[in-house]
C-alpha cells in the first residue's frame, strides 16, 4: 500500500510490457515517445513556441482580442493558470476551447483508467500498482479533453473532486472499486483542460480543496487521509467582472494561483461583424449588405456605450456578440421569408420588432423611468440608422448629389420596389458603386435614399421604400 502515498515513475530500466491494440509496443521509440511522460503544460509550450517561431498566431480563429492572446500566450509559457474576467458572450468559453487545440490530438494512457493515466507516470492507486506489479500494462489513444465544470453553488466535493477512501483499501475493497475511487470532473481533466465556468459561484470549501489540489498537488479526503494526487493539468476559469470584485467571489488563495485576463467586447466595428457573420445560424438566403450589417452591429454596440449614448445609461446589463449575431439571422430570415435576394430596411419591422426579437431578451434595463426596453431600442436603431446613413450621404460627391436630385426632382417620387429603377440612371450609377454585386443594387438604391432623407430637407420619405422630392 505504500505506493498510494509515493510517486510512482516508470523507466525503460524498471518498465513492464506496454501493450497497445494487442501488441507490445516501445514506448521509448520515435514512434511513441511523444504521446507520454510530458505534462499537458509541455505540450502546449512547445506549440506555442513553435507559433511564435514562425509569426504565426495559434488563435487564429479569435477575431481581434489581440492583447488578450498575448498575454494568454505568455501565461501559458510561465505555467500559469488562466482566469478571464468578462461578461457573457464575449468568447471567454471559445478562447480556452481554442488553447484545448495546442494540445496533441491524442495521446497515451493506461487502459481501464478512471482518468486517463499517463503511462509513466500514473495518478490513481490502481494504475499506480499496475505498473509496478503487472507484467504488461494496456494502452489506449485518448483524445484531447476539455471537462467544462459549471459554477454550481450546489456542487459537492463528489462532484467537484471526487470520492476517494484509503478506508476502503483497507477494509479490503479492490481498488478500482468505485467506492475506492470515482473521479469528480475536475480529475477526470487530468491530461487536459479543466474550464471552471463562473469560477466563483463553486461553494468556498470547495474552492479550499481545489487550491490544495492545484497548489499542493493533494486531497484530504473525508476521513483525513492526506492524498498526494499529482493531476496534470491546465486550468481555465472564467469569472463575471460583477463576481470578481462582489459577493460571490473567488478565494484569495486561488486567485493567487491564477493569472485574469479581461475578456471585453469586441474593440472595432469591423470585428463585431466578422464575429457576427462567421456565427450566424442561417448560413443561406438573402443576402446582408455592409450599410445594414453595420447598422445592425451599431445597434448592439451603442446599447454598450454608456458614456456616448444616452439611451444606454439606462442599460444594466448590456447585449453581448450573440445579439449581434441573432440580429444578422432574424434580418436575413425576414427578408429570405419574402424571397428576397437582399434585405431591405423593412426587414426590421415596421417598428423595428426583428430587432427587438433578437435584444429584449439579451439586455436589461437599470430602472424603467418612463421608457420601457422596446423604446430604447427604437432609439438604438434609430441612432445607429442615423450614423450609418451620415457615412453613406459623406460619401456621395456634390457633383453626385447634383444629379441624383435631379433624377428625382423629374419624376417627383422614387418607389425602390418599381422595376423601373435602371431609369434613375444617376442614383442607379452611384448604387452600383457603392454594391458588392448586382443583387444589392435595390438595397443600395434604398439606403441613399434614405440617407439623403435622413441629412437634407430635400426629400420625403412616404412610405416603405417611397420617397418624393419636396417642393
Ligand atoms: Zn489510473
Amino acid at each position: 500500500m505504500d505506493y498510494i502515498f509515493e510517486e510512482v515513475v516508470v523507466k525503460p530500466s524498471n518498465s513492464p510490457e506496454y501493450i497497445l491494440n494487442g501488441e507490445e509496443v516501445d514506448l521509448w521509440s520515435d514512434e511513441y515517445i511523444y504521446y507520454h511522460s510530458k505534462s499537458i503544460i509541455d505540450y502546449v509550450r512547445e506549440r506555442i513556441l513553435e507559433f511564435e517561431k514562425k509569426s504565426e498566431d495559434p488563435f487564429f480563429e479569435i477575431i481581434g482580442k489581440s492583447l488578450e492572446k498575448e498575454m494568454v500566450k505568455n501565461a501559458l509559457l510561465s505555467g500559469s493558470n488562466i482566469l478571464f474576467v468578462g461578461k457573457k458572450g464575449y468568447g471567454k468559453t471559445t478562447f480556452s476551447k481554442s488553447i484545448l487545440k495546442l494540445l496533441p490530438e491524442k495521446i497515451l494512457a493506461i487502459k481501464g483508467c478512471k482518468i486517463h493515466d499517463n503511462p509513466t507516470h500514473p495518478t490513481c492507486f490502481s494504475c499506480k500498482k499496475k505498473v509496478l506489479e503487472s507484467n504488461s500494462v494496456e494502452l489506449v489513444w485518448i483524445p484531447r479533453k476539455w471537462v467544462r465544470i459549471p459554477g454550481d453553488p450546489m456542487m459537492t466535493t463528489r462532484q467537484l473532486i471526487g470520492g476517494i477512501s484509503i478506508q476502503k483499501i483497507r477494509e479490503g475493497y479492490d481498488l478500482d472499486h468505485p467506492e475506492v475511487f470515482t473521479p469528480g470532473r475536475v480529475l477526470k481533466a487530468n491530461r487536459g483542460i479543466a474550464y471552471f465556468d463562473e469560477l466563483g459561484a463553486i461553494p468556498s470549501a470547495l474552492q479550499t480543496m481545489l487550491h490544495e489540489l492545484i497548489e499542493e498537488k493533494q486531497i484530504t479526503t473525508p476521513e483525513g487521509d492526506i492524498l498526494p494526487l499529482r493531476i496534470d493539468s491546465i486550468f481555465i476559469a472564467s469569472t463575471n467582472p460583477a463576481n470578481y470584485r462582489g459577493t460571490s467571489d473567488i478565494k484569495e488563495p486561488l486567485m493567487d494561483r491564477m493569472e485574469a485576463i479581461p475578456i471585453g467586447p469586441p474593440e472595432t466595428l469591423e470585428e463585431e461583424i466578422q464575429i457576427g457573420l462567421k456565427n450566424m445560424s442561417l448560413r443561406y438566403g438573402a443576402i446582408l449588405p455592409e450599410w445594414h450589417l453595420k447598422i445592425l452591429a451599431r445597434t448592439v454596440r451603442f446599447a454598450r456605450m454608456k458614456d456616448r449614448c444616452r439611451y444606454a445609461s439606462h442599460i444594466e446589463v448590456e447585449p453581448s456578440c450573440r445579439a449581434t449575431i441573432k440580429l444578422f439571422d432574424h434580418v436575413r430570415a425576414s427578408a429570405t421569408r419574402k424571397g428576397r435576394e437582399v434585405v431591405m430596411l423593412s426587414d426590421y419591422g415596421e417598428r423595428y420588432e426583428v430587432i427587438k426579437l433578437g435584444l429584449r431578451s439579451r439586455m436589461e434595463l437599470d430602472y424603467e423611468d418612463g421608457i420601457s426596453k422596446d423604446e430604447i431600442i427604437e432609439k438604438l436603431v434609430e441612432e445607429a440608422i442615423n450614423r450609418t446613413c451620415g457615412e453613406i450621404y459623406s460619401q456621395i460627391q456634390s457633383e453626385e448629389f447634383t444629379s441624383i436630385m435631379k433624377d428625382i426632382n423629374e419624376s417627383e417620387r422614387i418607389d425602390v420596389h418599381s422595376d423601373n429603377l435602371e431609369e434613375f440612371r444617376n442614383i442607379w450609377d452611384k448604387a452600383v458603386k457603392i454594391s458588392k454585386n448586382e443583387n444589392e443594387i435595390i438595397s443600395a438604391i434604398e439606403i441613399i435614399l434614405e440617407a439623403i432623407w435622413r441629412c437634407t430637407e430635400l426629400i420625403d420619405k412616404v412610405g416603405d421604400g417611397v420617397y418624393e422630392f419636396k417642393a
